[in-house]
């Protein structure tokens, strides 16, 4: 009889698991130890954020408005602190949202 442990319960140490399970017998035990009782799907675990509004736009204030959406809601889940967020404006300063037609002034 085999004793198969997988260590590791994550995307590649779970489906390896039961991939093991169904080729061997059932005389054979398979366990599988992971570090932490929950299962994470890492590619929806947070990752950095990068908010910005392309050169020529007319109107920059959604790009704030959704960076400013997205940053409530992180709160609000508790993860802020695990995302960080990156704002790219190809604006001459931060706030000044294109007002006055600054884009078109500039062409
Ligand atoms: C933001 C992001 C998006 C991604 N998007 C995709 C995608 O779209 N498509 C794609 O194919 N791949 C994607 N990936 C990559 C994919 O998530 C990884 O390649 C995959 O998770 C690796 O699988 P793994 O089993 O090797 O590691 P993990 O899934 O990280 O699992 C490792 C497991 O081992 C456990 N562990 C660690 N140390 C110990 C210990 N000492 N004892 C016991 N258990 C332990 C951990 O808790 C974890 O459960 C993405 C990754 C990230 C970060």
């Amino acid at each position: 009889m085999a004793r198969v442990i997988v260590l590791g319960a994550g995307t590649g140490g779970m489906a390896g698991a039961y991939e093991i399970r169904e080729k061997l017998g059932s005389q054979h035990t398979v366990s599988v130890i992971n570090e932490r009782e929950d299962f994470q799907f890492v590619p929806s675990n947070p990752g950095p954020v990068v908010v910005g509004a392309m050169p020529g736009a007319s109107c920059y204030g959604p790009a704030y408005e959704y960076a400013f959406i997205l940053d409530k809601e992180l709160r609000n889940n508790k993860v802020r602190d695990r995302v960080p967020m990156i704002y790219v404006t190809p604006e001459p300063y931060i706030g000044h949202l294109g007002l006055g037609g600054w884009v078109i002034q500039s062409r």
